[in-house]
Parts: structure tokens; sequence; C-alpha cells
């Protein structure tokens, strides 16, 4: 029994650890990722957001020395566009925000958030300003209400409420015998990869960020639900830039501009209808998801 206690005590450890350590939630990913700690630049400024530009200037990237990732990246958004990132499976997609988050430096090449370097400001300010909602949303062992409540500790019992309302999980609570007071977590209700990132949206909500990245879920959710999530991330983001990282082309149809990833190079950009017009790689894309749903109904 020893055995057993001491790995659960010691995880109790680490966890509490991790909560105190936490300044805002995504710094969880950080240390889960064990990368060597980023540090604010000498004399650093606090990032100001004007209308919430982001520029990426020929970035290139590589996690080990002799494997590059990101290649001569070169895009911007303008403030309030709403940015779509396609291309397959390990193009680099999920690293371009990781980078925009300052989860690592560039190994060359800058990203300028309203024309400030993001390397030259406190991350503190950086991570204040932009909103995640990721792939695989961490939650703590606590209530629904505390979880979403971490996204902004000083905020009131209404504001967290309505946070949770208007990320749509309120029909999903009522479901649950104690309501948003229900546990979740590994020692709690499991939830499903659709409710974990309403979560995460309820969390953005209350922390009202300029800038919104979503990294969608990949297979775990059936396409109605990623729709629904979808339209609730939508409507947090309308006004702000937002970056969407998008499986389904049919998700991305209406974007200002979607940014085409493969092997870690942006390989085209336009709206949907320039780069269908284009006939390329994207074009690709789009039939074979096409032929895909024809075939077997997923897909889209
Ligand atoms: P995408 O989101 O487009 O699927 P990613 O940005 O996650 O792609 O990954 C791009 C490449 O970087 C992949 O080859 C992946 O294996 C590699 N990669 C991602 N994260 C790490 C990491 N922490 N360490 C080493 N390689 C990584
Ligand atoms: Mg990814």
């Amino acid at each position: 029994t020893m055995q057993i206690f001491m790995p659960l005590n010691f995880l109790g450890f680490v966890y509490r650890e991790i909560r105190g350590a936490l300044a805002n939630i995504e710094n969880l990913f950080k240390l889960l990722d064990k990368q060597p700690a980023i540090d604010d630049a000498p004399g650093a400024q606090q990032l100001k957001v004007k209308g919430g530009e982001i520029r990426f200037q020929h970035v290139n990237f590589s996690y080990q020395p002799d494997r590059p990732i990101l290649r001569q990246v070169d895009f911007t958004v303008s403030p309030g566009q709403k940015v779509a990132i396609v291309g397959e499976s390990g193009a680099g997609k999920s690293t371009l925000i990781k980078l925009l988050f300052r989860f690592y430096d560039t190994i060359e090449g800058k990203i300028l958030i309203d024309g400030q370097d993001i390397a030259a400001v406190t991350q503190q300010s950086l991570r204040q300003a932009i909103g995640i909602v990721p792939q695989d949303t961490v939650l703590f062992n606590e209530s629904i209400y505390e979880n979403v409540r971490y996204a902004r500790p000083d905020a009131s019992e209404q504001d967290v409420l309505d946070a949770i309302r208007m990320a749509h999980l309120d029909t999903f609570i009522r479901t649950l015998p104690k309501g948003h007071h229900t546990l979740v977590g590994e020692r709690g209700l499991k939830l499903s990869g659709g409710e974990k990132q309403r979560i995460a949206i309820a969390r953005v909500i209350l922390k009202k960020p300029p800038i919104l990245l979503f990294d969608e879920a990949t297979s775990s959710l059936d396409s109605q639900s990623e729709q629904a999530i979808l339209k609730a991330f939508r409507e947090v983001s309308s006004g702000h830039t937002s970056l969407v990282i998008a499986h389904r082309l049919s998700t991305v149809v209406d974007a200002d501009n979607i940014l085409v990833m493969s092997e870690g190079k942006l390989v085209e950009q336009g709206n949907h209808a320039q780069l269908l017009q284009k006939q390329g790689y994207y074009a690709r894309l789009w039939y074979a998801q096409q032929h895909q749903r024809e075939h077997d109904g997923s897909g889209q």
C-alpha cells in the first residue's frame, strides 16, 4: 500500500505546486511541456495592445537543432481579422500558436503585436492579451465554477456565471446533480473533449483578451458539437483578432484570410474563393475533404 500511496501523494504535491505557481492558467502548459524557462528581456515593457495586429516576420523555428519545423514564415493579421490556419497534421500549425504565446522563442525572425516584438515585452502582459482555447484543455480537480474562475480570480460570481452561460455550458450543467459545483478533472466527473473546450471558452470570455486563439480538436468531436463550439468561439471573438486552427475546411470558408501550411512553410494564403481559384494545395485539400464527406459522411 505504501508504494501506491506514495506516488498518489506525490502527484497531489505536484498538483498543489503547479496550482500555486499559476499566475494564469496557460502557464500550466509551460510547466507540463518541461522546456527551459524563458526570461523577460532586461527592462521589458508592458505590451500595449491597440488594434491587435499580429505580424510574423521571416520566422524560423525548430524544437531540436537539426530538425527545422517552421521555415521563413511571414504573414500579417490585421486588427480584428478572423484568420484560419490549415494544413496536414505535423505542418506546424500548433507551433505557430505556441510561438505567439511565447512558450518558445523563435530561432530567427520576429513576432510583433501592434508593432511590439513579443520577445521584448513582459510575458505577463503578453499572456494577459491572449486567450487560448487549446486542443486539450487542462482541468483542475475542482468544481466547474472554480475551473472557469481561474481565468480571472477576482471575477464576481455573476461574471463567472455569465461566462458559463455565454459558452453554452448551462444546458449541460443543468443535467448535473450539483450543477456548476460539480467536481471535474481526474478525481471528479470526466468531461468530453467538447465540454472541456467549452470550459476553455468560458475562461476566455471571463478573461476578455484582445487576441483569441482556437486550436480545433481533431477526432474527439463529432461535426455537430464542433460547429456549436466554433459558434460559441465566434461570438466571443467577434470584433477581436482571432486565429483558428481548423481541420474541417468547411469551418473556415468565411475566414478573412486562410494561411495554408505545409511542412513548416506557408505555401498559400487568401480567402476561400481565392484559394479555390488558385487550384493549388488548398483546393486539393478542399476537394479531398468533399470527396471524403460524400463517401463516409465524415471530414466535414
Ligand atoms: P500541427 O499542429 O500542424 O499538427 P505541430 O505544430 O504540432 O503541427 O508540430 C509540427 C512538428 O513539430 C511535428 O513534426 C511535431 O512532431 C513537432 N513537434 C511538436 N511539438 C514538439 C516538441 N515539443 N518537441 C519536439 N518536436 C515537436
Ligand atoms: Mg496541432
